[in-house]
C-alpha cells in the first residue's frame, strides 16, 4: 500500500497543471485520507447483474421517475423559496458522517437512477452505471474532506450555492457539485438542466431522504425549476445566492457573469480536446480509445475527442486509419433500451453549429466516413469522421457537442502540440506513445487540465484524476472536482488559485 501511495503521488507531482498549486492544507488532507477507495461499477460478469439490467430497461419506456417538478412562476414564489432554501442549515449534525450515509443512500438507488438516465437523457447502461460509481464516490470523498478547516483559517463557508448541472452527466455532475457545496457547510439551491430535470429530480429526492434520515435538515437541498428568461436571470442574480457551481458552455458561464457582475462563480465549461497518436503508440490500443473517447455517449462530453493527431509515420501509412474506420462503422447506434447500442441518441436534435459540423466540410477536408441521420428526429446519427482537418479552419477551433471526429496530421510531436495548444480550450487531453520521453516532453507543453497517457479522454475518476481545465474551460476558482482543493476553493477558507 505505501508504495501504491507513493507512486501515485509521484504521478500528482510529475503532472504540470495550473490546478498543482497544491497548498499546504489540501496536502495534509490527502495524506490523511490516503487510500480511497473507488466505488466499483455494475459487473456484467455477474449474471444476476445481468438480469437486473435487463429488467430495468424493460422498465424504461413507461417510466414515470422523477416527472412532475415543480416550476415556480413569479418572482415573489422564487424569493420565497430562496429564502426558506436559506434558512436550512447544518445546526450541529456530523456532516462527515452524513455525507457517507448519503454515499450509501446512492448506492441503494443505483437502479432508479440508472433507469431514469435511460429513460430521460439518452444514457445506455454502459454510460449510466459509472456516472453512478462517480455520484457515490464524491459523497463520501467530500465527507472526508469535510471534516475540518486549513490551520488558523477563519471559515466563512458560502451559506447558500446555487447548482447549475448539465444535461449530458445528470447524476454524476449535480451529485458531485451539490455534494461538494453541502461537505463545504452551505446550503443548495438545485436548478436541473430542462432536458435532466426528471434526473435531477430523482437525485435531489434520494439525498434530501438520505440527509433526513441521518439526522440533518432535508432543506439543505431544494430543488427547482424557472423557464430561462426573466425568471432564470433572477435566480442566477438572486441576492441571497452567495456562489454559483455551474457545469456547461463557456458562453454562458459569460452570460451568467453579464446578470450579476460580482458573481462568485464556479464554472467548467466547454472543450476542444485532442489525441495525439505518435509512430511509437500501441496503435491497436489508441484506435480503441480514440473511438471510446469521441464516441461514448455519441460525443456528448465535455471531456471528448474531437480531434486525433496522427504523427509522422501514422499520418503518412493507411493503417490507423482503416483500422479507425473499421471500428467506427461498426459502432451500433440506437436507443437506450437496446443493450446492445453503443452509441445513443443525441439528448436535443442536431442543430446550430452541431448540425454544421455533421453536414458541412472545410477546405481540404473529406469524409472519412460522413455521418448519416438515422431517424427524423434528428436525433439518432451515425458517427462522421473527417480528415484533412487544417490548422485555424473552423473544425480545428469550435466545440462540437455530438458524433463527430476530425483527422489532423503533423510532422513531430511538437508540431502536433501546437495544433492542440492552439484553440480557446484547455479541458483535456491525450498522448498514445510508448516512449517515456516522448510522454515527458508532451507532458511539459500541453495545455489542458486532465491529461491521459495510452488511457481514452473521458470518464476522470473521483481523487485519481481530479476533473477540471485552463483557459477558456475553467471560469472562475478552477479547482478540480473529485480533488482535495475543491472544498478550499467553495468554503472560503482560502482564496482559490489563479488560473495561469
Ligand atoms: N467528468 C467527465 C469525464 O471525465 C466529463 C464531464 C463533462 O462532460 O462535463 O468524462
Amino acid at each position: 500500500k505505501e508504495r501504491f501511495l507513493a507512486s501515485l503521488r509521484d504521478l500528482d507531482e510529475s503532472v504540470p497543471s495550473p490546478n498543482r498549486v497544491v497548498d499546504r492544507f489540501a496536502a495534509t488532507k490527502r495524506a490523511e485520507i490516503g487510500y480511497f477507495a473507488n466505488t466499483p461499477d455494475t459487473d456484467p460478469a455477474v449474471t444476476e447483474n445481468r438480469t437486473r439490467i435487463r429488467a430495468i430497461l424493460e422498465r424504461v419506456p413507461a417510466s414515470t421517475l422523477g416527472s412532475g417538478l415543480h416550476t415556480i412562476e413569479s418572482r415573489a414564489e422564487l424569493d420565497a423559496a430562496m429564502e426558506k432554501a436559506a434558512a436550512a442549515s447544518w445546526g450541529g449534525a456530523d456532516r462527515r458522517a452524513v455525507l457517507h450515509r448519503v454515499g450509501e443512500a446512492l448506492e441503494s438507488h443505483r437502479d432508479v437512477l440508472l433507469e431514469v438516465m435511460a429513460a430521460e437523457a439518452g444514457k445506455t447502461i454502459d454510460q449510466a452505471d459509472p456516472e453512478v460509481s462517480e455520484a457515490i464516490d464524491f459523497a463520501h470523498y467530500y465527507a472526508e474532506l469535510s471534516a475540518d478547516t486549513p490551520d488558523g483559517a477563519t471559515p466563512v463557508p458560502a451559506r447558500l450555492t446555487l447548482v447549475t448541472p448539465p444535461w449530458n452527466f445528470p447524476v454524476a455532475i449535480p451529485a458531485g457539485s451539490m455534494l461538494a457545496a453541502l461537505a463545504a457547510g452551505s446550503a443548495v439551491v438545485i436548478k436541473p438542466a430542462a432536458p435532466a430535470e426528471r434526473c435531477g429530480t430523482v437525485l435531489a429526492g434520494i439525498v434530501r431522504d438520505a440527509l433526513a434520515a441521518a439526522g440533518a435538515d432535508p432543506d439543505l437541498v431544494t430543488l427547482l425549476q424557472v423557464d430561462e428568461g426573466t425568471l432564470g436571470r433572477q435566480l442566477i442574480a438572486h441576492p441571497l445566492v452567495d456562489r454559483v457551481i455551474l457545469t456547461g458552455a463557456y458562453e454562458t458561464a459569460e452570460l451568467f457573469r453579464s446578470f450579476r457582475e460580482d458573481l462568485p462563480l464556479l464554472a467548467e465549461t466547454s472543450g476542444k480536446n485532442a489525441i495525439i497518436v505518435t509512430p511509437s503508440a500501441d496503435l491497436d490500443l489508441a484506435v480503441k480509445d480514440v473511438v471510446s473517447s469521441a464516441f461514448g455517449h455519441a460525443g456528448q462530453k465535455c471531456s471528448a475527442a474531437s480531434l486525433v493527431v496522427l504523427v509522422g509515420s501514422v499520418a503518412r501509412s493507411e493503417r490507423f486509419r482503416t483500422q479507425l474506420l473499421d471500428a467506427v462503422s461498426s459502432l451500433e447506434v440506437g436507443l437506450p433500451t437496446e443493450l446492445r447500442t453503443q452509441v445513443g441518441p443525441l439528448v436535443e436534435p442536431a442543430a446550430g453549429k452541431l448540425l454544421e459540423g455533421l453536414t458541412t466540410l472545410g477546405a481540404g477536408e473529406r469524409w472519412l466516413l460522413e455521418p448519416e441521420k438515422l431517424d427524423d428526429s434528428g436525433r439518432l446519427w451515425r458517427p462522421g469522421i473527417r480528415d484533412g482537418v487544417r490548422r485555424g479552419s473552423a473544425y480545428h477551433k469550435t466545440e462540437y457537442f455530438g458524433p463527430i471526429l476530425g483527422i489532423m496530421t503533423a510532422d513531430t510531436l511538437d508540431e502536433a502540440i501546437d495544433l492542440v495548444n492552439d484553440v480557446d480550450y484547455g479541458l483535456t487531453s491525450g498522448l498514445h506513445s510508448l516512449d517515456a520521453d516522448e510522454a515527458r516532453t508532451w507532458l511539459d507543453r500541453v495545455q489542458a487540465g486532465n491529461l491521459y497517457v495510452n488511457r481514452g479522454t473521458t470518464g476522470a475518476i473521483v481523487r485519481r484524476q481530479p476533473f477540471g481545465g485552463w483557459k477558456r474551460s475553467a471560469v472562475g476558482a478552477g479547482t478540480k472536482a473529485g480533488g482535495p482543493n475543491y472544498l478550499v476553493g467553495l468554503s472560503g477558507w482560502a482564496p482559490a488559485p489563479a488560473l495561469i
